[in-house]
């Protein structure tokens, strides 16, 4: 039986639990496994702050000297994690190219239902749908966002990227972890969308209204589109307005993420309230 406890020294790469680790830098095994990667203590104190437990905590050579490494080390134990203590050639391989951390997390990965909408909370929340996003950067960018504006949670329309890519999770701060994140194809979604109790936003270049001027009755379904096609016929016919965001400029659209970023905080206005004001 394993020590769960004590950390299990690795110095192969041959090993298998490292060969498991690598290959969840790849879409297919994290669907096979169920698994992904987060990287660095900050980001591993916000999924224990969110209730996470790792399946894996692995450590570097460098790790002890950071000030999480106890908590997450006791974090781990209490969570059963299998618990790696790796050398630098072996978190090498394990860790991010751009700014590796000595510090590394492996979770299970968590799908939210579809939201219904029977509570007084959910009555009160914000969604916003993402139609076939491509870039995990957005994606993860869009979780930050989501979390930072108080969302009650994200959909993933259709053919999405991975929110659970090493990409995603990074952009995402360790959102990612906080943020519920649901899935449906477009007919599922189109029924969410049809049954929905209050409004359902589609930002769109052809819109009419200024997003400024919507009402944004709650709940509020915000729906937006592909970074290269815009939202589609299909999505836009459920919503129940379409807004557009004015620009001067050349360009005819914003990124994806700026402007969901820019709907959120006109949404969710009434109730962000500065601390300091
Ligand atoms: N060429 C695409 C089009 O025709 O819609 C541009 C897509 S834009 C990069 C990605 C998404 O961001 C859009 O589908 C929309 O949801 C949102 N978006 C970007 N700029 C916008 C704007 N000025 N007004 C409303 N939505 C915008």
């Amino acid at each position: 039986m394993i020590d769960r406890v004590a950390p299990r020294a690795i110095s192969s790469l041959q090993n298998e639990t490292v060969k498991l680790i690598r290959s969840l830098d790849m879409r297919k095994a994290r669907r096979e496994t169920g698994l992904f990667v987060a990287e660095g203590a900050s980001v591993l104190l916000t999924a224990r702050d969110c209730g996470w437990a790792p399946r894996m905590l692995v450590s570097g050579p460098d790790a002890p000297a950071s000030t999480a490494f106890a908590a997450l080390r006791a974090w781990a134990a209490a969570s059963a994690a299998d618990h790696l203590d790796v050398t630098a050639a072996v978190l090498e391989k394990i860790a991010a190219k751009e700014n590796p951390q000595s510090l590394i997390g492996v979770f299970e990965q968590r799908w939210a239902a579809l939201p219904v909408v029977d509570t007084d909370q959910a009555r009160q929340s914000v969604w916003v749908a993402l139609e076939e996003i491509r870039d995990p950067g957005n994606l993860g960018t869009i979780i930050r966002t989501a979390d930072a504006a108080g969302v009650a949670g994200i959909i993933l329309v259709g053919n999405t990227c991975d929110p659970y890519s090493r990409e995603a999770v990074r952009a995402s701060m360790g959102s990612v972890f906080a943020v519920p994140i649901a899935r449906a194809d477009h007919a599922g979604f189109v029924t969410t969308a049809r049954s929905w109790p209050g409004d359902v936003v589609g930002t769109h270049l052809r819109g009419t209204r200024d997003y400024r001027e919507a009402n944004y009755d709650r709940p509020v379904l915000l729906v937006m589109g592909n970074e290269g096609a815009g939202l589609s016929d299909a999505l836009s016919e459920v919503c129940n307005e379409l807004v557009r965001i004015p620009m001067i400029g050349r360009l005819d659209s914003l990124n994806l993420a700026v402007a969901t970023a820019l709907m959120l905080f006109e949404i969710q206005r009434p109730i962000l309230r500065s601390s300091r004001a």
